[in-house]
């Protein structure tokens, strides 16, 4: 999608705890080309990827864990699993030459979807700062 429609998208999201497409993802009732899994976390492609690897990684079981400003004491596990995996990812897709983590966070990061994911993207020269 356009950075105008990703960012409609954001803020049309309504921040909440409720079930997301990325239940159904985990749950495989939506398809996702899935690059990485294990019992805790998922890692598959965007749908709409902004660099030549674009890949989120999420928690199976979202726990309250809508977005990072959510985050409490106990989410500091996976947390830290979701940025390990990011790395196993990147080495995974060859990204050899560098990458970029971003974690959106509420309408003013331009968050989405409301089950936190980190994405992962590389592939190409990044820009720094980010829009
Ligand atoms: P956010 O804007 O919340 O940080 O990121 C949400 C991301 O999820 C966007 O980059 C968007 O392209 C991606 N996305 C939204 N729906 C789907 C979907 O159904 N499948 C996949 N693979 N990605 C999705």
């Amino acid at each position: 999608s356009s950075m105008a429609s990703e960012k409609e998208a954001s803020l049309a999201a309504v921040p909440s705890d409720s079930p997301t497409i990325f239940d159904k993802i985990v749950k495989k009732e939506i398809p996702a080309t899935v690059v990485y899994e294990d019992e805790q976390v998922l890692a598959f492609r965007d749908i709409s990827p902004q660099a030549p690897t674009h890949i989120l990684i999420i928690p199976k079981v979202k726990d309250g864990l809508t977005g990072l400003s959510k985050a409490e004491e106990r989410h500091c596990e996976i947390l830290g699993r979701l940025l390990y995996t990011a790395k196993l990812v990147a080495k995974q897709e060859g990204l050899e030459d560098g990458f970029r983590i971003v974690i959106n966070d509420g309408p003013n990061g331009c968050q989405s979807v409301y089950h936190i994911h980190v994405h992962l993207l590389g592939g190409r020269q990044m820009d720094w700062p980010p829009g």
